[in-house]
């Protein structure tokens, strides 16, 4: 076959590492570390303010759990009942218009509203939109080392295939969802003092016949009554459906998510294990639904809870049963307490229909830093309350305030904000 007529290969070079590696030193405004949903809502709010803000991630990829975990359902976004108000906008409502223009979105109705998203319309969101804001993205790179100036963070360094880089910034937001920044910076944080909290091993199957399945109860009964007989940990779960396309995201096994890293790589291949049992459980209990399904897509593992920071508040489940609104609130909403301790199944507090419950700035900022602020799934609460808040819906918000108090801050502290004019400024995540 004859080739195209292109110009030689171009000459090679020969290059050998010489003394230490270069450090790679890159200044910003504001620098979030973690690209997860609170990270990403972080990062693009930042640039909206002008801000030149940087996103880095250790994953070779944006997004976080939302895309990595394939978590698949956007939950906290709307109060309870059927048609329940949204509570939280920013980039949700960028989300819900462009996706669902895509029809890569399903709304699911029934005590609150969840929305389903295609997960790889969601990776391309949030890799369009980062670019199209003009954040700076740093992704394959590993927090090694934080650089204080007494109570400031003056500078991070990463470990990259690459080679190191710095970070010099006037701001910083831990979106880690482990605290990684806080832990790093030798500031408090806190962990499970006894018991687990379990993560999950999410997947995609395809090939699902919807009209045989099985509804949430009768998979819930099953799976208490024949779950033994396949292996598996947890005895609840689901398959939740995307109409039309034969395709559903499985959330049905618990996996330990320990800090150690051996440990973690372990149990990690441990929930590849349960999720090879629940495909056997799905085909063998349910054929006519399942029967020809095959995995399309399993995800990083799902992590719940690890380590969280000590902030100015402790968020308590009385709290958040309680409704309690607080002067600095930044975040609602209505999602049940929903605690995974137990191997075999999750502990389910649901709130009445009026019900709404809030985070305060004061969760989200350590106390001994001036220019560092947490959002997502690391910030000071207890575990129960930890359990409602760190969903999709108000991790978007805290995201949000965080670069506002960061903007707020400027190069002064987070502690002396205005913070009637961050109120104002979040006002349609947390009012009417
Ligand atoms: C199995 C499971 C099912 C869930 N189901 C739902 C659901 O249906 N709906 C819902 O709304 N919520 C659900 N949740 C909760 C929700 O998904 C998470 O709490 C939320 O996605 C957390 O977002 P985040 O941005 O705080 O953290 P993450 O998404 O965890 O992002 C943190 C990012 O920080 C990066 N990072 C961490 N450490 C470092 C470091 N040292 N250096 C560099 N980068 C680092 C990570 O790579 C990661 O990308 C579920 C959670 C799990 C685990």
């Amino acid at each position: 076959m004859p080739g195209l007529n292109l110009p030689f290969a171009p000459d090679t070079r020969r290059v050998r590492r010489d003394g230490l590696p270069p450090v790679r030193e890159f200044r910003a405004e504001i620098c979030v570390v973690g690209a997860g949903i609170a990270g990403t809502s972080a990062a693009i709010e930042a640039a909206r303010l002008g801000r030149k803000t940087v996103v880095v991630d250790g994953l070779p990829a944006l997004g976080g759990q939302a895309v990595n975990g394939i978590i698949g359902m956007f939950c906290g976004l709307f109060g309870n009942g059927t048609h329940g108000p949204q509570f939280t906008h920013g980039i949700a409502d960028d989300i819900l218009r462009d996706l669902g223009a895509e029809d890569a979105l399903h709304y699911r109705r029934a005590h609150t509203t969840v929305v389903m998203y295609d997960d790889v319309a969601l990776a391309r969101w949030v890799e369009r939109t980062i670019v199209k804001e003009g954040v700076i993205p740093l992704v394959g790179a590993i927090l090694r080392n934080v650089n204080l100036d007494g109570r400031r963070i003056a500078s991070l360094d990463f470990a990259t295939r690459y080679g190191d880089v710095r970070i010099v910034a006037d701001g910083f937001i831990d979106a880690s969802g482990d605290a990684a920044l806080t832990w790093q910076a030798g500031l408090a944080c806190q962990e499970q003092a006894d018991g687990v909290i379990y993560g999950s091993q999410m997947m995609v199957i395809e090939g699902v016949d919807e009209a045989q399945a099985p509804t949430w109860d009768e998979m819930g009964l099953r799976i208490r009554e024949r779950g033994e007989h396949y292996g598996l940990i947890r005895r609840d779960g689901f398959a939740a459906a995307f109409p039309g396309r034969g395709i559903a995201v499985v959330n049905m096994n618990h996996v330990e998510t320990p800090l150690d890293p051996f440990g973690a790589t372990a149990k990690g291949l441990e929930g590849r294990e349960q999720a090879d049992r629940t495909m056997q459980f799905l085909k063998g209990e349910f054929p006519a639904a399942y029967g020809n399904t095959r995995v399309r897509a399993l995800g990083l593992p799902g992590v719940r809870q690890t380590r969280w920071i000590v902030g100015k508040h402790h968020l308590t489940a009385d709290e958040v049963r309680a409704g309690t609104k607080f002067p600095d609130s930044i975040a609602r909403t209505a999602w049940p307490l929903e605690q995974h301790h137990n191997a075999e199944g999750y502990v389910w507090e649901p709130f009445s229909e009026d019900h709404v419950h809030y985070v305060p700035f004061a969760s989200l900022t350590p106390v001994d830093a001036d220019n560092i602020v947490a959002a997502g799934r690391c910030i000071d609460a207890d575990s129960a309350a930890l359990s409602s808040v760190r969903v999709m819906g108000p991790c978007i918000a805290m995201g949000a305030a965080a670069a506002h108090a960061l903007d707020l801050a400027g190069t002064g502290s987070v502690h002396d904000i205005d913070m009637a004019a961050l109120r104002r400024r979040v006002a349609a995540n947390v009012d009417g």
